[in-house]
């Protein structure tokens, strides 16, 4: 029978469409290939951290592989779309779909009421070792950047109509994607301690003190709760020029395994001579004990004191005007410091901390001085200082300090 002069012609079109764009891509192909890409200058001065930072990056990083894309779809729709399809078996239309369920995530079968099995997703999942189901593995490692934890995954999955899975079977979950995400964690921090060293050592040509790296660093603390109540905290030591991570500490008062063992305890679930043989295995994930507060200067500690693992001096200390962790850096080794006597670490501040800490001084002053009494001689008020006065006090200060960088009145 001859085809309809129609479909001839949309054919037609759908040939000349093809290749048309065939040539355009061999014509893009050629030209990518008779223009490489700019090689960047080998030298770094001029640029900002930002940039440094990306051109380091882009050295080391491999490219992921294609991450998959993940879409919720209504099983009636799959039904629907089911109904219509024939075996290629038999030719008949008596497929029917089965699902599979393995935590959050859903196998599809297709079958034929023949026996003939059209499609069966579970065989070729993609899933990893220990059964761990991909979208389940997802959702966890989602719930867990949310900071909603197993509660707030069982509400998600009770929303969506999705399967749920148990408590246990969280963890697991959990306890896989930390244990993935430490050694990440790692394989990153060598990566970036590497680009640093080989950035000052070969680009910018700085001298080894000791066989050891001197780097200017910023360091910080966050909390994870505000108002020094916290029970976490962690803190990081940042290369000033490349603006990379060089190393962190966590720090915990709590250990939630310690927490749930003493509990079984209590309940009288375990004995205390299985709790005793726990204990000796654990490795407890509470390493602090004190204040909120304190956590900064301790994780400024741990982290002076094992730069020399990394063949690296963080001799400049930029802070955000709290002391503290500096002094204490300052007095390791019994006031010597974490290097030497000749080596000490020298402290930087950050301008615009201080322009912030002179503008916080200021509006105090305003208060306590000026106010509902107003005698002479105090400080706020009309003609005096004002808030766009502070406002202005404070911009001026940091952009003077801003325009000395490099001069010795800096
Ligand atoms: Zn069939
Ligand atoms: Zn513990």
């Amino acid at each position: 029978m001859p085809r309809p002069k129609k479909y001839v012609a949309i054919r037609r079109k759908a040939a000349e469409l093809a290749t048309k764009a065939s040539v355009a891509a061999a014509k893009k192909r050629k030209l990518e290939a008779s223009d490489p890409t700019p090689v960047a200058p080998s030298t770094s001065r001029g640029k900002t951290s930002a940039e440094i930072r990306k051109s380091l990056v882009a050295e080391q990083t491999v490219k992921p592989a294609g991450v998959e894309k993940v879409r919720v779809i209504f099983e009636e729709i799959i039904q629907e779309i089911v109904k219509t399809m024939l075996c290629p078996s038999c030719a008949d239309n008596k497929v029917a779909v089965k699902f599979t369920h393995h935590q959050t995530d859903t196998y599809i079968c297709v079958k034929c009421a023949c026996g003939h099995v059209i499609k069966d997703t579970l065989k070729s999942a993609k899933v990893k070792e220990k059964n761990y189901h991909p979208l389940t593995l997802l959702l966890v490692y989602c719930v867990m950047l949310f900071g909603v934890g197993f509660v707030g995954a069982d509400k998600l999955n009770s929303f969506l109509s999705l399967k749920h899975f148990t408590k246990n079977t969280y963890i697991r979950y959990a306890k896989y994607i930390t244990m993935n995400a430490i050694k990440h964690a790692t394989s990153v921090l060598e990566r970036s301690r590497r680009s640093v060293y080989e950035h000052y050592t070969q680009k910018e040509d700085a001298d080894l003190v000791d066989d050891m790296l001197p780097v200017s660093t910023t360091f910080d603390g966050s909390w994870h709760k505000r108002g020094f109540k916290s029970n976490y905290g962690v803190g990081a030591v940042i290369d000033v020029e490349t603006g990379l991570i060089l190393d962190y500490e966590v720090s915990s008062k709590l250990c939630q395994m310690c927490i749930a063992k003493e509990k079984a305890l209590q309940n009288k679930k375990i004995t205390e001579t299985e709790y005793v043989f726990w204990l000796d295995e654990h490795d407890c994930d509470a390493n602090y004990e004190g204040s909120s507060g304190g956590m900064e200067v301790a994780e400024a500690m741990e982290m002076w004191g094992r730069s020399k693992n990394h063949k690296m001096m963080y001799k400049t200390f930029v802070s955000d005007g709290d002391s503290s962790a500096y002094r204490a850096v300052c007095d390791m080794n019994e006031g010597v410091g974490p290097y030497s006597e000749e080596q000490k670490v020298m402290k930087a501040e950050c301008v615009n901390h201080v322009a912030k800490r002179l503008g916080t001084a200021l509006r105090g002053l305003k208060k306590t001085r000026g106010g509902k009494q107003k005698k002479e001689g105090t400080v706020g008020g009309r003609h005096k200082l004002t808030q766009t006065v502070i406002d202005h006090l404070q911009h001026y200060f940091q952009v003077s300090l801003n325009r000395k960088v490099g001069t010795s009145a800096a």
